[in-house]
């Protein structure tokens, strides 16, 4: 039988969600500050609406603290027994707090942000990355299975924030090295199939070589084939390396390279042209430049 579920935040991501649990057979109520909807899904008139009564509330938000004051609302108007599953990606810190939070109301919490992208999204094929207790987890596995392909439970509260960190630090890092070498290889005259060809088979390889070559026409298609148009935007790479940091700074971890890689998404971004591209489009702002 389908589950009643409450869906806050039905924007480029929340709102395939919510449509393939509504697919799926769920009676799935949004909503969206904005007055978005999604395919299927009956729509709430406030946030306190969305949580009355479901056996699941599922946010899907921009940063922390839109999901503090969302859950801040929420919580109250919840069932006992029921569980929030926070999807967006936020600060290890947030999910914390709002743990606790619901823990003490007697709610089940999940943080549970994702890879996969608007396409994953749409198709049902996300990766969720989530941290809470076995309960938890387990209560919210058949709506993972839903919209997602794979559910890794990572561990107690904030495991999943800092798993999903983590990956896109190493993103990061890898997509400049991969879009300097490419712009090095240029300037040596390397051809970019020949240097496709060798590193995607060689030491160097990764997901930023492999699967998403930033190098338009060469390697498998990538948003470099369609003129930098994300696909994964430079900001959203910026706010997730603005994220590890500071999770980095919160537990005194030396993070060199992740530090470097924000500073110089930061200059792209809100600097240079990089609002609204691709975080690939990397390669382009580095063949422009010389070592001065
Ligand atoms: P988005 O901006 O399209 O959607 C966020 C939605 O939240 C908006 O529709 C906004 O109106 C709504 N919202 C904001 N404040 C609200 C409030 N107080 N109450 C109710 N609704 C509110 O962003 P998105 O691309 O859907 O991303 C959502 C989250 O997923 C972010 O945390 C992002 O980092 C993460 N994420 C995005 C991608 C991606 O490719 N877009 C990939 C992985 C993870």
């Amino acid at each position: 039988m389908g589950s009643t579920i409450g869906f806050i935040g039905l924007g480029n991501m929340g709102a395939p969600m919510a449509a393939n649990l509504a697919q799926a057979g769920h009676d799935v109520r949004g909503y969206d500050v904005a007055g978005t909807t999604a395919e299927g899904v009956a729509p709430c008139a406030s946030i306190e609406d969305a949580a009355k009564g479901a056996d699941f509330v599922i946010t899907m938000l921009p940063n922390g603290e839109i999901l503090r004051d969302v859950a801040a609302q929420l919580i109250p108007g919840m069932s006992k027994g029921a569980t929030l599953i926070d999807c967006s990606t936020v600060d290890v810190e947030s999910a914390r707090s709002v743990a606790a939070d619901a823990g003490a109301a007697g709610i089940g919490f999940v943080d549970a942000p994702v890879s996969g992208g608007i396409g994953g999204a749409a198709a049902g094929t996300l990766t969720f990355m989530a941290g809470g207790d076995d309960a938890s987890f387990a209560a919210a596995a058949p709506l993972f299975d839903v919209m997602g392909q794979k559910a890794v439970h990572c561990g107690a509260a904030g495991a999943g924030q800092a798993a999903k960190i983590c990956n896109n630090m190493i993103l990061g890092i890898t997509m400049i090295g991969t879009c300097e070498a490419f712009a090095l290889a240029d300037k040596l005259g390397l051809d970019r199939q020949k240097m496709f060809d060798v590193v995607s088979t060689s030491s160097g390889y990764s997901w930023s070589m492999n699967a998403y070559c930033p190098a338009p026409g060469v390697g498998p298609t990538s948003p470099a084939d369609n003129g930098y148009v994300p696909g994964f935007a430079a900001e959203l790479m910026l706010k997730d390396l603005g994220l590890s940091q500071q999770a980095a700074e919160a537990a005194d971890a030396d993070t060199p390279m992740g530090a470097l890689a924000r500073a110089l998404y930061a200059q792209f971004v809100e600097n240079e042209d990089g609002l609204g591209k691709d975080f690939s489009a990397m390669l382009p702002r580095l063949m422009q430049r010389g070592r001065s």
